[in-house]
This record gives structure tokens, sequence and C-alpha cells, in this order.
């Protein structure tokens, strides 16, 4: 059975993600969201939430799991034996970071292969710190976060900067 791993902070998720999502589910027998601790980026979401709304929006797509670890990813693929990574390449400014990290990846454990899916067209401009700027200055982030997560995004969003409606 061929199980990919798709990790990153999803702080939150957004249709990026959820189309990156989607399609590495049609290639593979299982795939694994994981929501992995990253200490460059000082998160909004908890861990545990922003599981909480990759399983919620990913509820019918029956291959496809929600998980969250601290571990370093080539220790969570190993405690999975899971050691094919999926990312998202948007523009070229990804490529040099999601580069650097294949090779590390590799290089600690040459099991690993990283694939890159390229993102679709239409969300090439999304990121989730767009979302959190503009949800968090009180925008509509509708277009940008799936529907069942939306009114959970944009109230949590609006009370980090005390836009919360009393
Ligand atoms: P972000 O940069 O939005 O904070 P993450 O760290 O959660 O994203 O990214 C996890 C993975 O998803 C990375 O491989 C990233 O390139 C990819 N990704 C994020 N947004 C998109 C998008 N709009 N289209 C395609 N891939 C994306």
């Amino acid at each position: 059975m061929a199980t990919a791993i798709y990790p990153g902070s999803f702080d939150p998720v957004t249709f990026g993600h959820l189309d990156i999502i989607r399609r590495a589910s049609k290639i593979f027998d299982r795939l694994i969201v994981a929501v992995l601790f990253n200490p460059s980026k000082r998160c909004t979401f908890t861990p545990q939430e922003r599981m909480e709304m990759i399983g919620r929006v990913t509820g019918d797509l029956p291959n496809v799991e929600a998980a969250t670890s601290e571990k370093l990813l080539v220790d969570f693929a190993e405690e999975r034996q899971s050691f094919v990574i999926v990312k998202g390449l948007r523009a070229v400014s990804d490529f040099e970071h999601e580069f650097q990290m294949a090779l590390t990846n590799k290089k600690m454990n040459g099991r690993i292969e990283t694939l890159f899916l390229t993102t679709n067209y239409r969300y090439l401009y999304l990121s989730s710190s767009i979302v959190r700027e503009i949800g968090s200055l009180g925008g509509d982030i509708s277009d940008f976060v799936p529907a069942p997560i939306l009114e959970d995004v944009t109230r949590k969003l609006r009370e980090n900067t005390g836009r919360a409606e009393k």
C-alpha cells in the first residue's frame, strides 16, 4: 500500500492545501496530512485545532488522515513507515526553501523521497499567512478557507486582534 505524508503548518488549512490534498489522495492509497511543529513559525491555531480543522475539511476523503507531531519529519516518517513526502509548490519563491528541505530530509534518511505537486493556478497567491492577515483585520476570508471551518477561523482571527463582536 502506497502511503504519503503531506506535512506543513496548516495555520489554518486553505483551499490551496485542500487542492493538494485532493490530488495527492488520488495518487496514493493513503495520505497522512501532518501538522508538524515548526520552531521558526509562531502559529495562531493550536496543533490540535489545526489537525481537527483538516479532519473537518477532508471528511469526504476516506483515505486521508490528519495527524500532529512534534517530531522531526524524518522521525515521523519512520514512525509511520511512510517515506514519500508530498509538497505543494506555488512559485519560484517556494522552490529554494523546499529544495533545501527535500535535500536535507534525504540526507537524514535516504529512504525519503519528496514529490512536488504544482499549485492549481487558482491558488497560486494563497497562503495561510495572507489568510491570517486579512482575517485579523476583519476581512472576508470565504474565498480562501473551506466552508466547514470558515466561522471558527474568522472568529479566532478576529478575537486575536480584539475585533470580535461583543
Ligand atoms: P503556508 O505557506 O501557507 O503557511 P504551510 O507551511 O502550511 O503553508 O505549507 C504546507 C505545504 O503546502 C507546503 O508545501 C506549501 O508549499 C504548500 N502550499 C501552501 N499553500 C499552497 C497553495 N496555495 N498551493 C499549493 N501548495 C500550497
